[in-house]
């Protein structure tokens, strides 16, 4: 009797399944491997989980259904170690997550297979053929099903999708046949070719060049030139661009004799130029002993989770690079989490640097195929260091020896889609089980985080200066409601700002300026009635871009011309409120038309290209004022920024968040260290409406330790974290009364939960009342007991799927890090 497996699949759904291992593939079928298994008409790449001893009636599903076979093997080696099949079904027990959906963001992409769908007759349809040929005359429709169902006789084997979509009205004669079961569709799966290239050589032996036309003679000697004498053989593609010719050229060189051509594999480009050299720095004395106590608990070879809280431009980046050093003369690997996409590339170089060939790269921005490559050059043991961002924590590392989480408080790590997990968080509960080291890193650490350092639960390492005790920048909070009565304009550039920024122009000295939303306004008010414009899917302000003079939503992508009367009350009075970057960008350049100035948001960064190249002409000093989002505040290292200005600090202070101090502080102190980091000193400049607030106050100190204590405080009054496990549970429809059905029973059987140690509030309406026409209603459920909380959640999953309320309608989320 066969063996059986359990096998994840990459469906939303709550449970494993089980497949048969046929005999032949018995032996290779393990614990982690990947395999193509059939999933009602579909083929799909699922991993396995488990063996089940054959004849075995344990194994879920084993005995509703009639068991498949797994089709195929994906990979030669398990995709995932022992070590990651133990950490996913950790992830998906502690975010109540599914299975499936929590593999999936683990596994490689699967560029390995290519899935297509095939067509078959069957007796229906033989049938239905029958009746289309004794008809005498056929409509159109008609005659598009009978040349498909001959299509499919006549060879008497499956059809492929490529050729049934040739004949006209082929797809839907498909999907009509297909309904009424005279047609059977079912997915295939076929390895794919690697991919190669051509390479093109000069034949010396070759003889003399011989065309008459001077254009093309110019031609051929270029090709000659650079393959006999400057470059050797080359990719054609690479030739062509080299040396300007066409095609047709290099084909009639290959007639000719001159030039040999043949195809090769793929060269693969690293992702990573070589040439670059770091500066070897001579460790300060803070940052030495952080290296050696990390040593220390290296050698352990034990658990240990550090808090490294060293302030902006403290060298946070060089203890990082001398702990991966040492991690790797331990003989084991290391991996180095950082908050964004656009600091990977940064971090990576540095390592690839230090550590040579052995440094891989991996996010979600890589194509599918680059993300395999890196993926698998660290399963195969080639790459025994790994950048990347929040998924990155998943990478397939053994012998695990170190894990760093950059900027840690970052709310990046927190996936806010299926599975929930908080990247940080995992970091550490992996170091736990593979016995390894996290060092979670940050000048302004997490409340959480320094609770842990605090209580002894983390080891807290300080880096309490600057690197050559170089002064932290001054800060100075201007009060827009001062500047108001003394400028009578109510702009975002206070007079103080521009001065200043005028005074940087003049001294030939760079300036940042931090802004919270892009766009040009932030909403479209009707004057007579007082309505905003909203999104049609959306309970939320549509924002007013400029460029493309549109009104757009950044929740869904909605976007509509401007209206010219009110839609609710028909007034002509609409205005618009509310600066965003696109037109902070235009009034700087009004008051400094002679100054180069650029913006990096979502909108100008859209591509890996044009992100890069804006942040690199500010860092080489060609640009004078960058204007930017959030995306200029992280982690960069810019030498000759002098000013930081910050537009509307206190946007974020009024959300319903409990964290919304804590993000204004981050922001703050984050982005008041991008100045002064080179020998230059800075200065920074913080507009706001609420000057007494104690965010704003103690992040223009730049006092972490007093912001903590406050509200800390405030945490343990509010019953939030980390002084309880937290959780938002969402419950949405497009149907309002669906949402609020499903929201009082679940309630309602929520409700008992506070004699057993589980706080629950609401159901009430989310602070985001409606998103992409979903009506949404939230609970928030607190407990001091996490396994109390844990407990309540999963009896209420339980209860969802008894009531027949739908996996995708409710939306669960432990440890939120946004309740918005
Ligand atoms: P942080 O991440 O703590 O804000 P960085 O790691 O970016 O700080 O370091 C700030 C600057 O100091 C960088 O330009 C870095 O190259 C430099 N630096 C770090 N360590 C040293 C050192 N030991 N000697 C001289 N310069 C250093
Ligand atoms: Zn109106
Ligand atoms: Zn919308």
């Amino acid at each position: 009797m066969a063996a059986l497996c359990e096998v994840a699949l990459p469906v939303p759904l709550r449970t494993t399944f089980t497949y048969r291992v046929p005999d032949a593939l018995d032996e290779l079928v393990v614990p982690g491997t990947r395999v193509l298994v059939p999933f009602r008409h579909r083929a799909m790449i699922g991993v396995v989980l488990r063996i089940c001893a054959p004849g075995a009636s344990t194994a879920p599903g084993a005995t509703a259904f009639e068991l498949k076979d797994v089709a195929e093997i994906v990979d030669p080696l398990p995709a995932l170690p022992q070590g990651l099949l133990d950490l996913g079904r950790w992830v998906a027990e502690y975010y109540l997550a599914p299975v499936g959906d929590t593999f999936r963001v683990m596994l490689p992409p699967s560029v390995e297979m290519r899935v297509s769908r095939e067509w078959q007759i069957n007796e229906a349809g033989r049938a239905r053929l029958q009746e289309l040929r004794s008809l005498t005359g056929r409509s159109e429709t008609e005659v598009a099903e009978m040349a498909l169902l001959e299509l499919c006789e006549v060879g008497a084997k499956p059809v492929a999708g490529a050729l049934m979509r040739k004949l006209p009205g082929g797809e839907a004669a498909a999907a009509r046949l297909r309904r009424r079961g005279q047609i059977a569709v079912q997915e295939v799966a076929k390895r794919r070719a690697a991919r190669t290239q051509k390479i093109v050589a000069w034949r010396q032996d070759a003889a003399e060049l011989s065309t008459r036309a001077a254009s093309a003679r110019a031609g051929q000697e270029r090709v000659r030139q650079i393959l006999a004498e400057e470059r050797g053989p080359l990719p054609l593609v690479q030739l062509l661009k080299l040396a300007a010719v066409s095609r047709a050229l290099i084909d009639r060189l290959a007639r000719q004799g001159n030039v040999q051509v043949w195809e090769e594999p793929m060269a693969e480009e690293s992702l990573l130029e070589a040439d670059f050299t770091p500066p070897s720095n001579v460790l300060s004395e803070e940052q030495q002993r952080a290296v050696d106590e990390i040593a220390g608990w290296l050698d352990s070879q034990k658990f240990v989770a550090g808090l490294l809280y060293g302030v902006t431009g403290s060298g946070k980046t060089e203890v990082y690079l001398r702990a991966v050093e040492a991690t790797l003369a331990r003989g084991r690997s290391a991996l180095l989490l950082v908050p964004e996409i656009g600091l990977t590339l940064w971090a990576a170089r540095l390592c690839r640097a230090r550590f040579g060939e052995g440094v891989a790269i991996l996010h979600s921005g890589l194509p599918d195929a680059e993300r395999a490559r890196e993926w698998w050059r660290v399963r195969n043991g080639e790459a025994r260091v790994v950048v990347g961002t929040r998924s990155a924590v998943f990478a397939p590392l053994e012998n695990l020896g170190l894990l760093i989480v950059d900027e840690e408080q970052e709310s990046s790590y927190k996936q806010e889609e299926t599975p929930r997990y908080n990247g940080r968080d995992v970091a550490v509960v992996r170091a736990q089980k593979e016995g390894a080291v996290a060092l979670l890193a940050s000048a302004t650490p997490s409340l959480e985080s320094f609770h842990h350092a605090r209580t002894g639960k983390y080891k807290l390492l300080r880096l309490d200066a600057r690197i050559e005790n170089r002064p932290m920048a001054r800060v100075e909070i201007v009060d827009l409601r001062e500047d108001f009565r003394q400028t009578h304009r109510a702009g975002q550039i206070s007079e103080r700002l521009r001065s200043e920024l005028a005074a940087r122009l003049a001294a030939g000295t760079q300036s940042l300026v931090l802004i919270n939303r892009r766009g040009y306004s932030w909403f479209a008010l009707c004057r007579s009635c007082g309505a905003s414009i909203l999104c049609e899917n959306c309970s939320i302000a549509l924002t007013y871009h400029k460029r493309n003079d549109r009104l757009l939503c950044h929740y869904c992508g909605f976007s509509r011309r401007v209206p010219k009367a009110c839609p609710k009350c028909g007034s002509e009075y609409v205005y618009f409120v509310g600066a965003g970057s696109e037109q902070l960008e235009e009034r700087l350049r009004e008051l400094f038309p002679q100054a180069r100035i650029a913006r990096l948001d979502r909108d100008t960064a859209r591509s890996k290209r044009a992100f890069e190249q804006v942040l690199g002409a500010f860092a080489e000093g060609r640009t004078d004022i960058l204007v930017g989002t959030q995306m200029v505040a992280k982690g960069h290292d810019f030498q000759r920024v002098t000013l930081v200005g910050v537009v509307s600090a206190d946007a974020q202070l009024g959300f319903p968040d409990f964290r919304a101090a804590e993000r204004t502080f981050q922001l703050l102190t984050q982005v008041a260290g991008r100045a002064g980091r080179g020998t230059l000193a800075g200065e920074v400049l913080v507009e706001t409406h609420y000057p007494e607030h104690y965010a704003i106050q103690l992040a223009a100190q730049q006092d972490y330790p007093s912001f903590f204590e406050k509200e800390l405080h405030f945490r343990r009054l509010m019953h939030y974290p980390p002084f309880s496990a937290l959780a938002s549970l969402l419950v949405r429809d497009t149907n309002l009364e669906q949402a609020i059905r499903w929201s009082r029973q679940i309630g309602a059987f929520l409700q008992p939960m506070d004699a057993r140690g589980v706080k629950v509030l609401g159901p009430a309406a989310a602070p985001l009342a409606r998103i992409r026409r979903e009506y949404r209603f939230q609970f928030l459920l607190k407990s001091p007991r996490r396994s109390a909380l844990h407990g309540a959640l999963a009896a209420c999953m339980a209860f969802c799927t008894e009531k027949g309320i739908p996996d995708r309608a409710v939306l669960l989320d432990v440890d939120p890090a946004s309740l918005l």
